[in-house]
C-alpha cells in the first residue's frame, strides 16, 4: 500500500493533506469514461480483486462515533459505487452536510438513529431509523444523522460514484467556519458576535446528547417524499436456497439512482449465475461465508472468498454467482447504481433457446438439455 493510500484509508491527516487527496481523486474522476467497462478491467490479462476487507480497515475515530471507508484508491474495481461503515454512539451526530457528486444509500445494521433532511424546495423530513431500514438522499440534498436510543447505531453507506470520498464531503461546520462573521451577521440578521465560538474547521462527527422522542403522531406531510424504506419489514421473495427483499425506485420512489436488496442464502445454496445489464453491483457481507466467482470474458474467471465485514463488487455486465460455503446463512446487503433492477440469469437464458440451438452451440446432443429449468431460479439449493 502506498503512503498516499495509507493516509487516505486511515485518515487522521492535516486538512491540507486531505485537500490534496481530494484534488487527486477529482483528477482521476475526470479521466474516467462516462460509462461502460473501465480500461483497467479490459486491458489486464488477469481480473482485479472483487473483494475488499472493510472490517480490517482501521476506523477513523471521533468522540461521537467512527468510520471505516473503502475508497476506490484501495479498491480499484469499485469505479461506480463507494462505501463506508459508520457507527454513532447514543447522541453522536454526523453533522449537517451534503455530497456534491453522489447520492447516498444506507442500510441500518444495528441500533437506532434520527435523520434530518432538506430538499431543494426547502422541505424537511425528520425521521427515525432502526435495524433493517434503508435511507436514500438524492445527490446534493442536505442531511444529518444522530444516534438515538441506548446502544451504538451502525449503518453501511453506499454512494453512486466510486470517486466519491466520505472524507471529502461538504460539511456545515467547515463552511460556516470559513465565512467571515461580518458576512454571516448580514446573511442571518444577527450580531457577528454570535459566531465567535463556532467551530473553525470540519467537525464531521460531533458528540451530542440523545434528543427527546419524536411526537407520537407527527402530522404526515404527504407532499414530502419520504427518505425511509423499511426493507426488512417487507415480505421476502422465497426461493429454495434463500430469500431476497428488493427495494428499487418502484418500491421507494425517491431512490431514483439506486436499488438495494437484503439477501439470505442458506448453507449449500447458490445465487445462480447471472449478470446485470444496467448496473454495477456492490455487496456487504453481514454474516456467513461465501464464495463469489466473477466472469470477465476471454476465459477470465476470478473466485474469491467472503466473510462478515467484507465488500464484494461486480462491474456492470460481468457474469457472477455466489455460493454459501459455510454452515450458517449468508446475510448480505446488495446495492446497484440504477433505480431500476435488471438481471439476466443463465437458467432463464438456456430456457428460452431451443435444445437444437443449444446443442449446436455447446457441441453436444439435443437430449442433453432434457430436464433443464424452464425459467430463472434465482437462489437454489
Ligand atoms: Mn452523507
Ligand atoms: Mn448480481
Amino acid at each position: 500500500m502506498s503512503e498516499f493510500s495509507r493516509r487516505s484509508v486511515l485518515g487522521g491527516v492535516a486538512a491540507g493533506s486531505m485537500l490534496a487527496a481530494a484534488a487527486t481523486t477529482e483528477g482521476l474522476a475526470s479521466e474516467q469514461p462516462p460509462s461502460g467497462p473501465t480500461p483497467a478491467l479490459l486491458a489486464g490479462a488477469e481480473l482485479p480483486s472483487f473483494r475488499f476487507a472493510l472490517g480490517a480497515v482501521a476506523p477513523k475515530a471521533y468522540e461521537g462515533g467512527w468510520l471505516r471507508a473503502a475508497p476506490v484508491a484501495q479498491f480499484p474495481v469499485s469505479q461506480k459505487l463507494a462505501s463506508a461503515l459508520m457507527q454513532l454512539a447514543p447522541g453522536g451526530l454526523r453533522e449537517l452536510h451534503w455530497h456534491s457528486n453522489a447520492a447516498e444509500w444506507a442500510y441500518v445494521i444495528k441500533g437506532e438513529c434520527r435523520v434530518t433532511t432538506i430538499d431543494p424546495h426547502n422541505r424537511s423530513e425528520v425521521v427515525d431509523f432502526g435495524p433493517g431500514d434503508v435511507w436514500y438522499f438524492p445527490r446534493g440534498y442536505g442531511h444529518s444523522i444522530q444516534g438515538i436510543g441506548r446502544e451504538d447505531c451502525q449503518f453501511i453507506l453506499v454512494f453512486d460514484n466510486g470517486y466519491f470520498s466520505e472524507f471529502g464531503t461538504f460539511s456545515i461546520s467547515d463552511w460556516v467556519g470559513h465565512i467571515p462573521p461580518a458576512v454571516l451577521a448580514k446573511a442571518l440578521g444577527v450580531p457577528a458576535q454570535r459566531f465567535a465560538n463556532f467551530a473553525k474547521r470540519e467537525v464531521y462527527i460531533a458528540k451530542g446528547t440523545v434528543p427527546p422522542p419524536l411526537p407520537p403522531r407527527p402530522a404526515p406531510d404527504a407532499s414530502v417524499p419520504t427518505h425511509r424504506f423499511r426493507l426488512l419489514e417487507q415480505k421476502p421473495e422465497e426461493y429454495t436456497g434463500g430469500t431476497n427483499r428488493l427495494v428499487s425506485q418502484r418500491e421507494f420512489p425517491i431512490s431514483a439512482t439506486m436499488t438495494g436488496a437484503h439477501m439470505r442464502i442458506k448453507p449449500g445454496g447458490v445465487r445462480e449465475p447471472h449478470w446485470h445489464p444496467n448496473a454495477d453491483e456492490w455487496q456487504y457481507y453481514i454474516s456467513g461465508r461465501a464464495s463469489m466467482s466473477v466472469f470477465g470474458s476471454h476465459g477470465r474467471i476470478r473466485t474469491e472468498n467472503f466473510g462478515a465485514g467484507d465488500i464484494g463488487y461486480v462491474p456492470q455486465g460481468y457474469g457472477h454467482y455466489i455460493e454459501n460455503t459455510g454452515t450458517e446463512d449468508i446475510e448480505a446487503v446488495v446495492v446497484f447504481n440504477n433505480g431500476t433492477y435488471e438481471s439476466i440469469s443463465l437458467s432463464a437464458w438456456l430456457a428460452v433457446n431451443p435444445p437444437a440451438l443449444l446443442a449446436a452451440n455447446f457441441g453436444v446432443p439435443p437430449d442433453t438439455f432434457a430436464g433443464f429449468p424452464t425459467g430463472a431460479r434465482y437462489i437454489v439449493r
